[in-house]
């Protein structure tokens, strides 16, 4: 296991093109971190610099305390798995197996032993003397991970390691790798644009875009209280709704619905600050609770929608509604369905409605309690 800080690490390609800005991070002793944000934010860039394949333009890499931007890959501990599973066609399951300690000129029945335990592990005690092209997907990349686990590392590193399986087995490896790593407890960063793999693998996750830090947070705080409004997109399916506004006279008077102002009071420390200023109500799909005749509404903010079309899933039916014009999307029971076309009456309540200042894109400082 390792300790690792990132300070203030930047990336700047030999073109001129800035990767990644001040990154800084601090990992624990056998964390999952999982870095996430679309595609070209810099998360190859960040894992690649961690690995050293990639030089760290400026900045502070510490392993374990020492200063490591000069250290060679082999000096830093690191085993790393690609997206793409990179074995070799003509060896065995065995044989790719083993193929790093041969090299490394270990006796072969220590070679043995590991490959014995690695396949136990990762289940491929059965396939030792296969080919890779005679493995499913899912364990192509098994024995990938394995290669990367036979090497006694403090230090794992995974890029989109499950992007080229399909969905079921994704689910499957997803839950495969967490008990890994809670087997040998390496300290582990993992590369996704998958939200929802980082929400369900990760001790923390670090979001970024473009190439900049926007939020460090365990799965629970970044649901709960995304810091930004790209977090707050970014994190959580169907995204969450965004609905344009501006304060005026202490209320919010939400775009194409100036006859309903919004008393904001509950959800935000300091509503004078606001006064003229433009925001962004939000609240995700599965915050809101519909009204039912005969039943007592929750405190909070009321709409009413137009049903566009409804989507069941099994488990829930996303209902795309609009609110005076705007698309939204609502997450309810599928027992509760409305009909497309009809208007659907709800409720955001206050501790499942968010405020964000339109021109920072940051949350509107309030006290709410959200869980
Ligand atoms: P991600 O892993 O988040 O998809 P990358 O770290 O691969 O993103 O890339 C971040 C940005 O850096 C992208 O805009 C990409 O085009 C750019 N980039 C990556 N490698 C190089 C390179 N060798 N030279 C110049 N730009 C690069």
């Amino acid at each position: 296991m390792s300790h690792l800080i990132l300070k203030d690490v930047n990336k700047v390609y030999p073109n001129g093109f800035h990767a990644v800005h001040d990154f800084n991070l601090e990992i624990n002793d056998g964390e999952f971190i999982c870095l996430v944000g679309s595609s070209g934010c810099g998360k190859s860039t960040t894992l690649r610099m961690i690995a050293g394949l990639e030089e760290i333009s400026s900045g502070e890499f510490y392993i374990d305390g020492k200063l490591a931007n000069q250290m060679s890959s082999k000096e830093r501990g690191i085993a790393m798995v690609f997206q793409s599973y990179a074995l070799y066609p003509h060896l065995t399951v065995y044989e790719n197996l083993a193929f790093g300690l041969m090299l490394e000129g270990i006796d072969a029945d220590i070679i043995e032993e590991k490959v014995q335990a690695t396949a136990k592990i990762l289940g491929l005690t059965d396939y030792l003397e296969r080919f890779p092209r005679q493995l499913s997907g899912g364990q192509q990349q098994r024995v990938a991970v394995g290669r990367a686990l036979i090497r006694k590392v403090n230090i794992f590193l995974m890029d989109e390691p499950l992007s080229n399986l399909d969905a079921k087995q994704r689910v499957t490896m997803r839950s495969e790798i967490k008990q890994i790593h809670r087997g040998i407890g390496a300290t582990t960063i993992y590369v996704t644009h998958d939200q929802t793999e980082a929400m369900t693998m990760s001790d923390r996750i670090v979001v970024m875009k473009l190439g900049v830090i926007q939020q460090v947070g365990t799965p629970f705080e970044l649901y709960f209280y995304p810091r930004n409004l790209f977090v707050a997109g970014f994190i959580g399916e169907p995204p969450m709704n965004f609905l344009d506004g501006v304060v005026k006279e202490g209320k919010l008077i939400l775009e194409g619905d100036e006859e309903n102002p919004l008393d904001i009071a509950p959800i935000v420390k300091d509503v004078a600050s606001l006064e003229g200023k433009e925001v962004v109500f939000a609240f995700r799909p599965e915050g809101i609770v519909l009204s039912k005749e005969g039943e007592k509404d929750p405190e909070g903010y009321k709409f009413t929608s137009t049903v566009e079309l409804t989507e069941l899933l099994g488990d829930v039916t996303n209902v795309y509604a609009t609110i005076d014009g705007k698309n939204t999307i609502l997450k309810v029971n599928p027992h509760d369905t409305p009909a497309r076309g009809s208007e659907c009456d709800f409720v955001v309540p206050f501790k499942a409605a968010y405020l964000y200042d339109k021109e920072t894109e940051l949350a509107i400082e309030n006290d709410v309690v959200r869980h």
